[in-house]
């Protein structure tokens, strides 16, 4: 009987056995369905939260196809209806003495000059503003020059303060011009590009025929000494350039 006994409590404790291993199998797997289950709901909740990064990129993608859309890079909104001349970039390096490096309140007029120094070239007048940081004697300058062959160099870009028109030189844009003798007049090849510079200008910046001025309008300086002193040719030259932009309005419409 103890043998019986004793098979029996083995069997039982086999089957103790063996009923504790299923239920721990049974534990197991629940344990790993919920897991599993957890994992999947996670996955799945995550799935609907929008992922900003993407969200962001597309938006911008978006807008900047819109922005392209809405707005071609190249025509300016105001097109200038005189063509741009050829002007030579050498900008001044900036020095308190010809390049302050300071902005203009805004640009209202256009002031015409003459350097007053007969048969000196525009090159030789840009290099002597350039060295004005070193000889530090006198404040001058000039957005651009217009030289004896109707070449233009730019000293100063529009829009920063140049030294040449005195108490204007915060609202205008300056343009110096090279002559052969004392009468101060200018070639026929400075004349021309003169004109269509200051055309040019007064469309860019959108002025009128008064707001085409003489240094001497701002200080009574003889600068430009021939137009101050055939003020005929002063109005000939102003009417010069409003045709010259009506001509080339007319030539942009046909
Ligand atoms: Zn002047």
């Amino acid at each position: 009987m103890r043998m019986k006994n004793g098979k029996n409590s083995r069997r039982n404790h086999r089957q103790k056995k063996t009923g504790r291993g299923r239920i721990r199998f049974r534990r197991v797997l629940i344990w790993t369905a919920a897991i599993v289950l957890t994992a999947v709901a996670v996955y799945l909740l995550l799935s609907l939260i929008p992922e900003d990064d993407i969200d962001v990129d597309s938006l911008l993608q978006e807008s900047s196809t819109i922005r392209f859309e809405t707005e071609p890079e190249t025509e300016p909104v105001t097109e200038n209806p005189v063509p741009r001349p050829d002007i030579d970039e050498q900008l001044l390096t900036v020095n308190e003495w010809s390049r302050p490096g300071d902005k203009v309140d805004s640009i209202d007029y256009v002031v015409i000059h003459y350097l007053g120094n007969p048969k000196t070239t525009a090159q030789q007048n840009h290099d002597y503003f350039e060295s004005l940081k070193d000889l530090q004697d006198t404040y001058m300058s000039a957005n651009f020059i217009v030289g004896l062959e109707g070449e233009i160099i730019e000293c100063v870009p529009p829009g920063e303060i140049a030294y040449a028109s005195n108490d204007k030189n915060h609202v205008s844009l300056s343009i110096e011009n090279c002559h052969l003798d004392d009468s101060g007049r200018f070639t026929e090849s400075t004349y021309e590009t003169l004109v269509h510079l200051t055309a040019w200008v007064v469309c860019e910046y959108q002025l009128d025929r008064e707001h085409i001025i003489r240094h001497y309008d701002v200080t009574g300086k003889e600068c430009p000494l021939y137009f101050v002193e055939h003020e005929d040719k002063w109005e000939e030259f102003r009417d010069e350039v409003m045709n010259y932009i009506e001509e080339c309005k007319e030539a942009a419409k046909s």
